[in-house]
């Protein structure tokens, strides 16, 4: 029997992670421990290099406009941007929310400053807007209704393609078009902090699941957990939201 092994790539962790984000590493982590597949978390900064076959799943948390001014700058610089593209095209999963999934589209425009490149991996653009979309979130996706915590200002579009999922309570992509996050390959990106994972197994399962898949080449059926206080820990954001 092979030992399974993962490694998790935490973009920018030290820079990118704010309103719980770092959860969503440590509900990745133990859930591949707890079905004895051993996990390291690398994180990947500003000046680092990176290349193919470093990490077998991407994350990437939010940020303030600042920090992303400086990120987007060396994701550019430093040719990481490039090579996360060539990974998401050959599978290999990605998770990003709110600040990193702006970065991870065309372009950031942001309200009083420049405009910030993004890779170009998801097509969809962000516009810094006067209001402030906080709170709750919940939407109905193909991993089933999901819940999270959104706060951001940048409003996202989706050029084509498509959403993670339709906003049943909350803003979303843009707090227009009822669209929130983007799907493309196996990299998601989304406005749902929170944490996304520790409440959302099924999410984070996919991940794995796909993490595993693109690293052994074969079919990986991961054991099922007992998940009792996630769903209670998300059936909390649902009556809290009056919404199932
Ligand atoms: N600075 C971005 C915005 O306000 C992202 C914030 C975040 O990551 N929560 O839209």
């Amino acid at each position: 029997m092979t030992i399974m092994k993962l490694i998790i790539g935490y973009l920018y962790g030290d820079l990118m992670n704010i309103y719980g984000d770092t959860g969503n590493i440590i509900a990745l982590k133990k859930r591949a421990e707890w079905r004895g597949i051993g996990v390291k978390v690398k994180n990947i900064s500003a000046g680092d290099k990176l290349k193919k076959g470093d990490v077998d799943i991407f994350f990437f948390g939010g940020g303030q406009d600042q920090i992303q001014e400086l990120v987007a700058k060396d994701m550019g610089e430093s040719g990481k941007g490039k090579v996360i593209k060539k990974e998401i095209a050959r599978g290999v999963p990605l998770l990003a929310i709110c600040g990193g999934y702006q970065l991870l589209g065309d372009f950031y425009n942001l309200h009083k400053g420049p405009k910030l490149p993004g890779i170009g991996l998801f097509p969809a653009y962000t516009l810094a807007s006067r209001d402030r979309m906080i709170g709750n979130i919940v939407i109905e996706s193909m991993f089933g209704r999901l819940a999270g915590f959104e706060n951001h200002s940048g409003k996202t579009y989706l050029r084509k393609g498509l959403p993670l999922g339709m906003v049943i309570k909350g803003f979303g992509n843009n707090g227009k078009d009822q669209t929130e996050g983007c799907i493309y390959k196996n990299a998601i990106g989304c406005y749902m902090h929170g944490s996304l994972l520790p409440k959302n197994p099924k999410l984070a399962d996919w991940l794995l699941k796909k993490a595993l898949e693109v690293k052994y080449g074969k079919k990986v059926d991961l054991k099922p957990l007992n998940d009792t206080l996630e769903l209670q820990a998300r059936r909390q954001v649902f009556k809290k939201l009056k919404c199932g």
